[in-house]
């Protein structure tokens, strides 16, 4: 398939140019309020590294829009060493109440080649001691989820709520395949999400997946309506939660050379918000927007006036799952782009790309 040649050619070119940092240096976390299961309580955000997302160190070249490979330390990281860090990491704040831990490992956390089963279940034993933490956030490909696995999990992590967050990123099959890359079916997806249905009853188990909002050659319109599409069929399969990712421009990536050429704009601010206020009235289930990049170069944009505000709005509207009103003089030359986006529309295949 000659995207994934591409996409290989660019993941390639950019490893050889990366500077490694050691996984000291890469491991980071913060903390914020976030809308968990139990309603709005403090979670911690700890990323650790690991060799790398095994999908795009392949021969596909991974994701077409994700280089989360450059917080990656590309070599074996020890056990221990993964161990330590994320100990580290969690041990920075003080913990005296409930909390959410949302652990990032650049990949898929359930892939034991990324982070092996030792390593894991040494994270998990850790944070089943802990009374005060109630919640572990974890991603992963589909692929890894299965029954015996996630017995596995709760053996060490006992009685805390545990949730998969998977990218599906859509349910449009021609823009996961090869506007994506992402590798995997839908029906691969629903697998996964059936595995953690059928173990609802037994354990504290659930599931999320993570939509793109605007992926390559991709208008504004429908940008907007394949990440409702999605979301609508993520809540019709049984997902417990959605979160939307608008994509931002990262190094390394075939997003970032279309974008370099001019060919790819990330989403309007507004398009986020109308996926927002749709799903909100339409959807049962809890949604979230990633803000991200919001009012960067690299990433979602309105104008200077109201990049701002609607962030913040945006952030607002996740804790409290409402919906938005704002206005601006810059929402009319985005209802202009989204009144004319057919014509707008890329005739280009991605097969048809020149190699870049
Ligand atoms: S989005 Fe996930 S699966 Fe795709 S390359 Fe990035 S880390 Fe890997
Ligand atoms: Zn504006």
């Amino acid at each position: 398939m000659e995207i994934q040649q591409l996409n290989k050619e660019i993941r390639s070119k950019f490893l050889e140019r990366m500077i490694k940092r050691s996984p000291s240096q890469l491991s980071t976390s913060w903390f914020q309020e976030d809308l968990t299961y139990n309603g709005k309580e403090n979670t911690i955000f700890i990323i650790v590294p690991t060799p790398g997302c095994s999908w795009a160190l392949g021969d596909s070249g991974g994701c077409t829009m994700c280089s989360y490979i450059s917080d990656s330390a590309l070599e074996n990281v020890d056990d221990d060493e993964i161990f330590n860090l994320f100990k580290e990491e969690f041990e920075k704040y003080g913990v005296d109440s409930n909390l959410s831990i949302k652990l990032f490992v650049s990949g898929s956390f359930l892939n034991p080649l990324e982070v092996s089963i030792n390593a894991r279940n040494k994270i998990l034993d850790y944070l089943s001691e802990n009374e005060f933490v109630k919640e572990l956030i974890v991603e992963s490909r589909p692929e890894y989820i299965n029954e015996d696995l996630i017995k596995d999990v709760f053996i060490h992590l006992k009685d805390k709520l545990f949730e998969i967050s998977i990218g599906l990123e859509s349910s449009n099959n021609f823009t996961r395949d090869e506007k994506i890359n992402k590798g995997f079916t839908k029906e691969d997806f629903q697998k996964a999400i059936e595995t953690i249905k059928s173990l609802k009853n037994s354990y504290n188990i659930k599931s999320k997946a993570y939509i793109l909002v605007k992926p390559i050659l991709t208008n504004e319109a429908e940008a907007i309506k394949e990440a409702i599409e999605t979301a609508k069929y993520c809540q019709d399969v049984g997902v417990d939660r959605v979160s939307f990712t608008p994509t931002t421009i990262h190094k390394g990536t075939l997003v970032e050379q279309l974008w370099n050429r001019g060919a790819y704009q990330p989403a309007w601010i507004w398009s986020t918000m109308e996926i927002i206020n749709h799903v909100r009235k339409e959807l049962t289930i809890d949604s979230f927007m990633d803000t991200s990049g919001f009012g960067s170069r690299r990433g979602p944009y309105n104008c200077k006036k109201c990049n701002k505000d609607l962030k913040n709005m945006i952030i607002d509207s996740n804790l409290n799952q409402s919906t938005i009103n704002h206005e601006c003089d810059c929402k009319n030359e985005w209802k202009g782009i989204i009144k004319s986006a057919d014509l707008n529309k890329s005739k280009t295949f991605p097969k048809h790309l020149p190699l870049l």
